[in-house]
């Protein structure tokens, strides 16, 4: 049996995907640890992972909705990263791991794999990087827009690497293919997926939670969410706007930083709730309109859900080009969002048969790609003979 050390950071969409596959390694005997701080510790306990706890230093929420945008929070990612690895590296010592499993932004995972001569297994929470979808364009971009961030940047890495005694790496190695790779989504799905060799599993989402007890309280039925992280009390009331008194009844997840009072008096066919138990709602939906988070996308997905996807960065909008190309959905860019187009773009989707078909045959895709238990027997396959 094997000491495997997952690193995520904390943050649910990085962190997620990775609970059913430690709990399964877990299942198997395998030992896994994972350095959390409180909020992670909260979530991995349940996997049967030890924690190795740290200390994080506070963080301000950075939205990613610019390349400025994701250039600061690239360097949030860095200075976080500081202050964590030596509490990390203390956590190890005499307690080496035989291979490590990272988040593609838990930057841990490499350096110690690189320090510690170890093999070592990307994840790649969102879309992967391979050798015909390389992320170098997209970093080159994203520092020339932040000024002065870059050099900053380059300074603390420098630092980092030397003091503690790693291998010279730069951070477009971090965003590229790694020995072996895991990837959330059907290969179908994935953008320009011809690319990529036999160093991808593709295992599809690894946890859609079972369908609960809910029940629609009318047909045809069409969910609006902008997932955990995005407030926009602005885009609901463009939806309100756009649904009252339309054919269908619409149910609005509005996120935890807008109070569906702040809607006002909603028409009949229309409710606002701050949080849905949202794969129990698709379960009934016939349209969803999602700013095309990865989770949420594949959820949709897995119940065969037509999208308007209104994505709010880039690599939602990766994910919504993607359904739109594949027939799977629309895509309304924020900017382009009125009440008229809403209301044309879920009158486009319903009841459209084309769609349904296609949304039927990445159901299967989905359903096949084996999730957690393909995870982990890739990552089994990847230990040395004696470990497995
Ligand atoms: N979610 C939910 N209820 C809600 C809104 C969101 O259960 O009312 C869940 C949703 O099912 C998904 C996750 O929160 O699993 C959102 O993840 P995603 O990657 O789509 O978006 P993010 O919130 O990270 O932007």
């Amino acid at each position: 049996m094997a000491h495997l050390a997952f690193m995520s950071l904390a943050e649910a969409g990085h962190l997620n995907p990775l609970l059913p596959i430690a709990q399964e390694l877990v299942e198997r005997g395998h030992r896994v640890t994972f350095p959390a701080d409180a909020w992670m510790a909260e979530r991995i306990g349940p996997t049967g992972a030890e924690i190795i706890s740290y200390e994080p230093r506070p963080v301000e929420a950075i939205v990613i909705d610019s390349m400025d945008a994701a250039a600061r929070a690239t360097l949030a990612v860095l200075r976080q990263l500081e202050h964590v690895l030596p509490q990390i590296e203390t956590g190890y010592a005499g307690d080496r791991p035989d291979l490590i499993v990272n988040d593609w932004l838990a930057w841990a995972g490499p350096m110690l794999a690189a320090k510690w001569r170890l093999p070592r297994i990307q994840s790649w929470s969102a879309h992967a990087a391979g050798e015909g979808y390389d992320f170098g364009e997209f970093i080159a971009g994203m520092f020339a827009a932040a000024g002065s961030v870059k050099a900053e940047f380059d300074t603390l890495f420098a630092a980092v690497l030397s003091r503690h005694g790693i291998p010279p790496l730069r951070l477009h190695d971090f965003y590229r293919p790694a020995e072996f790779n895991l990837v959330y989504q059907p290969r179908s799905f994935h953008v320009h997926n011809e690319t990529f060799d036999d160093r991808y599993a593709f295992v599809g989402p690894t946890r859609l939670p079972a369908a609960q007890d809910w029940t629609p309280p009318a047909r045809p039925l069409v969910l609006v969410s902008l997932g955990t992280i995005i407030s926009r009390p602005d885009f609901f009331r463009a939806c309100v706007q756009a649904f009252a008194g339309e054919p269908y009844h619409v149910v609005m997840s509005v996120g935890r930083g807008v109070d569906p009072a702040e809607l006002g008096p909603l028409p009949a066919n229309i409710e606002a709730h701050q949080h849905v138990p949202q794969p129990a709602v698709l379960a009934h939906a016939d349209a969803f309109v999602t700013h095309a988070g990865m989770n949420s996308t594949m959820e949709a997905l897995a119940a065969a859900v037509p999208m308007v996807a209104v994505p709010h960065t880039p690599e939602q909008r990766t994910t919504a080009d993607r359904l739109a190309a594949l027939g799977l959905g629309s895509v309304l860019v924020p900017t382009d969002v009125t009440a008229e187009r809403l209301r044309e773009a879920v009158r486009g989707l319903l009841g459209e048969p084309a769609v349904r078909r296609r949304l039927r045959a990445m159901q299967d895709d989905v359903r096949a790609a084996g999730g957690a238990l393909r995870a982990a027997d890739a990552i089994e396959a990847r230990l040395p003979r004696g470990l497995r």
